[in-house]
């Protein structure tokens, strides 16, 4: 049994990963709360390097990040990056892409999860990038889910992700997905090796 430190103070978000990675012989600790690490990079990938870098480097364990988001291609990729301070609240951030897409007829969009797991001396053993697409409604719909949930639809299931069961919305999120891409890899690594 490995501890793994998770580059998130979010007990949530724990649990979520915990949920991901319970075919492996991990055991999920969460970053000291007194460690924040800026999110500087300019995508997704470069956020959860340098998430993962830096509480791997601060603990000295193994560590696993993730950074994910909404990206519009009409509004040239935003919320991207910026998906959790687009507004200051889940209502806010989706009347704001929203109201910026208007009537545009092009509703393409997709979410991003970046996964990159960091060795205890601060180098990259592992990195994917998952990616679900759908499009944006002009209304919401559904009332599961979170964040830009109910706005989100993913054409091939007919629904929104809001409108999805956990488990569905496990399999075919951007972070199902990544996590599903990782997995093979993750199950051959050597945590008690630094290498
Ligand atoms: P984080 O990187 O997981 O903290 O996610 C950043 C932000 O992206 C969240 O605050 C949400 O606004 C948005 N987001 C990420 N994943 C999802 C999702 O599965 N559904 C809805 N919004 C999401």
């Amino acid at each position: 049994m490995t501890t793994v430190v998770v580059a998130t103070g979010n007990p949530g978000k724990l649990t979520e990963l915990q949920g991901y990675l319970q075919a492996l012989d991990w055991t999920l600790a969460l970053k000291p709360e007194a460690l924040d690490v800026e999110e500087t990079g300019q995508t997704f990938i470069e956020n959860a390097r340098l998430k993962a870098a830096e509480v791997a480097i601060a603990t000295q364990s193994w560590a696993i990040a993730d950074d994910s988001g909404l990206a519009v291609f009409a509004l040239n990729g935003a919320p991207g990056i910026y998906s959790a301070r687009y507004g200051h609240s889940d209502a806010d951030r989706i009347d704001r892409v929203l109201t910026e897409l208007g009537d545009e007829t092009d509703r393409r969009a997709e979410f991003v999860c970046a996964i990159a797991l960091a060795r205890p001396d601060g180098t990259i053993a592992l990195e994917t990038e998952g990616r679900c697409p759908g499009s944006i409604l002009k209304a919401v719909q559904g009332a599961g889910g979170f964040g830009y949930d109910p706005i989100f639809y993913v054409d091939t299931q007919g629904k929104t992700f809001a409108e999805m069961s956990y488990a569905e919305k496990e399999r075919y999120s951007h972070r199902g997905i990544a996590f599903e891409q990782l997995m093979p890899a993750l199950k051959t690594l050597d945590l008690t090796s630094s290498q």
